[in-house]
């Protein structure tokens, strides 16, 4: 292929993304350490050593690379905003702006008609503030950070008046917060969006379930949902993500709510964790499809279908530093490591994202019984 992508950050996704364009002989410069996780598996010059939160470093990425794309929204779009003047950036700079304070998406979305839950920007991080707030939208709410969450950092839950020194001491006092309304969901969904040129598209609906506010087990299909609520999760999905500038992936996580309303809680404008399934379960990628959608090669709804019903299972960073090494043995001695991924992260931290693993299986329940085993041996792990 003629083009080269460029990716800001070379971490767990630009590494699957790299493993889906090489395939396809795409050459993709990644912009981070030397040695990350992208830059173990692609051997040539085009890569920039560096950190993504660099302009300079930006510039020399970007002039080398004929589209340039992120594997993170934590980056900084000023510089984002002036690299495309010279070069192809996807999605645009500014769905990259908007999504990544997450009161701005919210806003953006509820102009355009999308359903998310009710949220109340915070002008100073104070009691006063978040005590205002409260009276608006009831008590508990979750207290968020609008910029740099991930993995639950940045979320702090409101139960009583009594929590709101801890919220703010959590949270920082520098910070720019805002409060949103809690949503007594019944379940977790979410769908991969893909916007190309001039579709948009999407993956089967995910059921996800979070411990601790990380990600723990993705479901697809998602167990018990219906077929209307299906088609109503698709559809809100894509709804949502096409009110944004460009083209590539976007995870999209939902509320299903005890009424069957549906509340989008936030986007990610790349490719997700709740995404990683598709690998195995589906004839696409979701990193084939981002790479196809930035770089306009062709792509169908029909490529995107879901093959058989599939389970996956974040590899978490444990008590020890090898915890992530024996979870993949134990996939290994179980079921012969069918789907182990490992990011190539050295040691782990706990409660880091160190790797995963997919199982797929003709029907769900043997997909549940075949990574029970392994859910088991985690848990014991960190107990
Ligand atoms: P990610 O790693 O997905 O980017 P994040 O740090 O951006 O996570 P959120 O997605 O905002 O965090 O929230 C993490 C989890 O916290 C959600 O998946 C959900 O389980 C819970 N949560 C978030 N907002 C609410 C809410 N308004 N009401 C109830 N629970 C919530
Ligand atoms: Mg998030
Ligand atoms: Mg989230």
């Amino acid at each position: 292929m003629e083009k080269t992508v460029g990716v800001l950050g070379g971490g767990q996704l630009g590494r699957m993304l790299a493993e889906a364009a090489n395939r396809l002989n795409v050459q993709v410069n990644f912009l981070d350490a030397a040695g990350s996780s992208a830059k173990q598996i692609t051997n040539h010059d085009g890569h920039v050593e560096g950190s993504f939160k660099d302009s300079e470093a930006i510039q020399k990425l970007a002039a080398k690379s004929d589209v340039v794309t992120v594997e993170i929204e934590h980056v900084n779009t000023e510089f984002l905003e002036e690299i495309s003047e010279m070069t192809d950036v996807q999605p645009s700079w500014k769905t990259v702006r908007t999504i990544q304070d997450k009161y701005l998406q919210k806003e953006h979305l509820k102009k355009f008609d999308v359903e998310t839950a009710q949220s109340i920007p915070l002008a100073a991080p104070t009691k006063d503030e978040l005590a205002k707030a409260a009276k608006t939208l009831g008590l508990p709410l979750m207290l968020k950070s609008r910029r740099e969450a991930y993995d639950g950092k940045g979320n702090f839950p409101v139960k009583s008046e009594a929590d709101f020194d801890a919220a703010l001491q959590a949270l920082g006092a520098n910070k720019d917060l805002y409060a949103e309304k809690w949503s007594d969901f019944k379940m977790e969904l979410a769908v991969m969006v893909v916007k190309t040129k001039d579709e948009v598209l999407s993956f089967p609906t995910v059921e996800t379930i979070h411990e601790n506010s990380i990600c723990k087990l993705t479901y697809s299909p998602a167990r018990g949902v219906s077929r209307e609520i299906n088609e109503k999760a698709q559809a809100l999905a894509r709804k949502a993500v096409d009110c944004f500038w460009g083209k590539g992936v976007f995870g999209v996580e939902m509320f299903l709510q005890k009424d069957d309303t549906l509340l989008i809680n936030e986007i990610a404008p790349r490719p997700h964790n709740s995404g990683h399934y598709t690998i195995e379960a589906c004839p696409l990628s979701q990193y084939d499809a981002h790479l196809r959608a930035i770089l306009d090669l062709p792509i169908s709804q029909k490529n995107l279908r879901l093959r058989e019903p599939s389970i996956m299972l974040n590899i978490l960073g444990g008590e020890t530093p090898d915890s992530h090494i024996q979870a993949a043995k134990k996939a290994l001695e179980l079921f012969g490591g069918e789907g182990v991924h490992l990011y190539g992260k050295g040691q782990a931290r706990k409660g880091r994202k160190m790797g995963h693993v997919t199982i797929t299986a003709p029907t769900m329940a043997e997909a549940e019984k075949t990574i029970q085993p392994l859910v088991d041996f985690m848990d014991q792990g960190k107990a």
